[in-house]
């Protein structure tokens, strides 16, 4: 085997995954990324002199590619991520529900966490083992795909568990709403939560901010590997060559025998749009927007948990869906809270003021603490574009392409997961070995 050179462009988690994987078993690469903080979607920002993340992100213990990367570089996923047991826990006197995956082996950690959970009816606990058994019995698969509403109708699951558990669920996994989005991807993510043994159900919080949590230890790890890494490097075209590729960026043109075009589709398709117009067009995805509001409070200030889920009720402005305690993750955000707005569409038409102080509100009110009424600060960071929308049948394009020599990775190429951090690592590991099969 000839050993390739590799230009990678993109160092959001997928860039990053392929870089690894394609220097760790000898290829020559390049990694180019527009920014000047490797991590794309989840990254580190800085606002207000402070680092925080461009969106609260949770792992779960079955992003086994993702945790087999940090480890590849040389990370401990052990320190970096706190562990929770899966859980949909509501504040106390909120009207919630309150349900802990025991620490018991897989089924067992579910069914005690099933028969223990406050908050749930037998008639609702019934509902939610007559999912789980006859989704079992379906081994999480459907043949046809249809809308999670549908899946939920067809179960007869009640409108309370529906209300508390799947729809808060299903916008936390796929952002999308229950109405619209993908029966198949709900399922498979419910394979490795719910009717996954224990330690894969686990949630998983990062400790550190999202560009540490990987891609920069994974960019250490390329240029130790021989590669390089080429920050702040808009690459504007690629063209062929002779059987090779180049990549052009303001300052250089560069000559590579394959490329892995890693970037959010809509940016691929800019590159594909002069070389393959129908492969282009077939990355034109809707979108959700995702917001976070971080809201500080004086240090001393903490939460009954880490994480919490939120009553939502667009009706009364209670936007928030789940709020994280930063200070029990990290001890130099004690104070801040992160309150997560996903498929935020409705609540950004009221303007980023308005919705501090609706959250801040709905904090006080479901938490009953005042104090959370009024924070020191707060600031709210959208991503317009977080993911791509999960509706059902949707085509995602394989990694491989008909141009010779040419990848694509990234949370949106073909995956039974939603877009997620362990799509997006999945799709570069899965592109690195598509190069290295053809070199
Ligand atoms: C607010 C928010 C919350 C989320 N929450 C979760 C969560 O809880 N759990 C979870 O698993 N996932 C979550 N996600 C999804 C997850 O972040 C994404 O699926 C993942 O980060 C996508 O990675 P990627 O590498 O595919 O793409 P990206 O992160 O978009 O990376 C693409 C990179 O390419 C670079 N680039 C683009 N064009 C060029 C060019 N022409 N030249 C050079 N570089 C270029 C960009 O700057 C970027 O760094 C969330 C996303 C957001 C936004």
């Amino acid at each position: 085997m000839k050993t390739p050179s590799v230009a990678v462009i993109g160092a959001g988690w997928a860039g990053c995954a392929a870089a690894v994987e394609l220097a760790r078993r000898g290829a020559r690469v390049c990694l180019y990324e527009a920014a000047r903080v490797a991590g794309g979607r989840a990254r580190r920002i800085c606002y207000r002199g402070q680092m925080l993340d461009n969106g609260q992100h949770i792992l779960l213990g079955a992003y086994h590619g993702t945790l087999r990367m940090m480890s590849a570089v040389g990370l401990e996923p052990s320190r970096l991520l706190l562990r929770l047991p899966l859980q949909m826990r509501y504040p106390a006197g909120s009207d919630g529900m309150d349900l802990v995956a025991a620490r018991l082996p897989a089924p067992l950690h579910m069914a005690i966490g099933v028969l223990r959970a406050r908050g749930l009816s037998i008639a609702d606990k019934l509902s939610l083992a007559r999912f789980a058994s006859a989704a079992r019995w379906m081994d999480w698969q459907l043949n046809t795909d249809c809308s999670v509403t549908e899946l939920l109708d067809r179960f007869d699951q009640t409108t309370r568990l529906t209300r508390l558990m799947w729809r808060p669920l299903c916008i936390a996994a796929l952002n999308t709403v229950p109405e619209r989005a993908s029966a198949k991807v709900f399922l498979a993510v419910l394979r490795d939560s719910l009717g996954a043994g224990r330690a894969a159900s686990d949630m998983l919080l990062p400790r550190v901010d999202l560009s540490a949590l990987f891609p920069e230890a994974a960019l250490v790890y390329l240029e130790k590997h021989g590669g390089s890494v080429r920050y702040g490097s808009h690459v504007r075209s690629i063209e062929a060559a002779d059987e090779h590729w180049m990549v052009r960026t303001e300052a250089h043109t560069d000559t590579f025998s394959q490329i892995v075009i890693a970037t959010a589709p809509s940016h691929a398709q800019i590159l594909l749009e002069p070389l393959d117009p129908t492969l282009a067009q077939s990355l034109a995805f809707g979108y959700q927007p995702i917001t976070t509001c971080y809201l500080q409070y004086p240090p001393e200030l903490t939460l009954p948990a880490a994480m919490l889920a939120l009553p939502e009720d667009p009706e009364q402005q209670d936007w928030g869906q789940f709020v994280f305690d930063r200070g029990q993750l990290d001890p130099l955000q004690a104070g801040l809270l992160a309150v997560v707005v996903s498929t935020s569409g409705g609540a950004l038409e009221h303007g980023a003021e308005v919705l501090e102080q609706a959250l801040a509100c709905q904090l006080a009110k479901t938490l009953q603490m005042p104090a959370l009424a009024a924070p020191l600060w707060a600031g709210t960071i959208t991503e317009k574009r977080a993911t791509f929308d999960c509706v059902p049948d949707l085509k995602r394009p394989p990694n491989a392409t008909a141009l010779h020599g040419l990848w694509l990775a990234g949370d949106y190429t073909e995956s039974e997961y939603p877009a997620t951090i362990e799509s997006a690592v999945r799709s570069g590991i899965a592109a690195a070995e598509g190069v290295l099969k053809r070199a």
